[in-house]
């Protein structure tokens, strides 16, 4: 495994799979890698050679964010992602994404950045879409993977490839679940024991949806309120929303496929969870 910290180092080893025939996939990552990351490596496997990158990208991050402290595990990283068989890991520095510093142009998303998490992370989306077009724009791969856990990223990254007509296939992971059914993140090393419990809350109000689905109700109201009134007075529920998984406007009939959305602090960490109706319960899948 190759680990390239320079945009050059990445272009001539993607130039040189071209050149054996070989198609990439990029699997974009902040590191602090864990099995949902590396279930994407898997699936980027099967179109050839992939690419790990790990940035903790500052653009992304609001003044008021964990961006300084963010977890970051270099070491540990490269041992997950050899054992995952990634190819090359590029982890730049700062510098080296953003040589001029603040970029004079960047990606800003016209639509779907204003509901969900870009309510309360006003230029979220903006860092994340200019990263991932950076980063597309480096890699050049074939196919890129997102895990469906940030739904609304995944969402805009594949409008941000069709609406700029990116010669990319955007492939989505399912969410990679701990066994009692946490979706697994990098935030949650920062949950306490106390956390950590009270951290089950966003799922079972997930899974509390789909059985009401199953049961016939149809009404969004009642599922909104379902994931607004978290149980747990540990949790304090950021948004519970339940929305056209296309477009992500609230929806006024639940269907098959509507997606039900949650962002919620536990303590002072803020973690977000999803569940498309009627697929199953998300605690089923563990
Ligand atoms: P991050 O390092 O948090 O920026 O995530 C990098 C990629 O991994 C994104 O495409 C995420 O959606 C994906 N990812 C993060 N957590 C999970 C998970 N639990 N299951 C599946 N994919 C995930």
């Amino acid at each position: 495994m190759i680990l390239a910290r320079t945009r050059a180092e990445v272009r001539e080893w993607v130039a040189a799979q071209r050149r054996e025939g070989q198609r990439t996939a990029l699997v974009p990552t902040m590191g602090s890698l864990h099995e949902g990351h590396l279930s994407l490596v898997g699936i980027g496997a099967a179109c050839g050679p992939v690419c790990l990158s790990i940035f903790v990208n500052p653009l992304q991050f609001g003044p008021n964010e964990d961006f300084s402290r963010y977890p970051r595990d270099l070491e540990g990283d490269l041992e997950l992602a050899r054992s995952a068989g990634v190819s090359l890991v590029f982890a730049p520095s700062v510098e080296e994404m953003y040589p001029g510093g603040e970029p004079w142009v960047s990606i800003v998303p016209d639509r779907g950045a204003d509901v969900l998490c870009g309510r309360s992370r006003p230029g979220h989306f903006r860092g994340v879409l200019t990263v991932v077009a950076k980063l597309l724009n480096i890699c050049t791969p074939d196919v890129a993977v997102f895990g469906r856990k940030d739904y609304q990223q995944l969402t805009l990254i594949r409008r941000m490839v069709s609406d700029l007509d990116m010669a990319i296939n955007v492939v989505a992971g399912p969410i990679v679940r701990e066994p009692d059914g946490l979706a697994m993140s990098s935030r949650n090393r920062y949950l306490s024991a106390s956390d950590r419990q009270s951290a089950l809350a966003l799922v079972r109000a997930l899974d509390r949806c789909e059985r009401l689905f199953e049961g016939g109700e149809r009404d969004p109201e009642l599922f909104r309120q379902l994931l607004g009134n978290s149980v747990d007075p540990g949790v304090s529920v950021e948004y519970g929303e339940v929305m056209d998984p296309e477009t992500l406007e609230s929806t006024s009939r639940v269907a098959q496929g509507t997606l039900c959305a949650i962002a919620a602090r536990v303590g002072a960490t803020r973690l977000i969870d999803n569940h498309l109706l009627g697929s199953g319960s998300p605690l089923a899948s563990i």
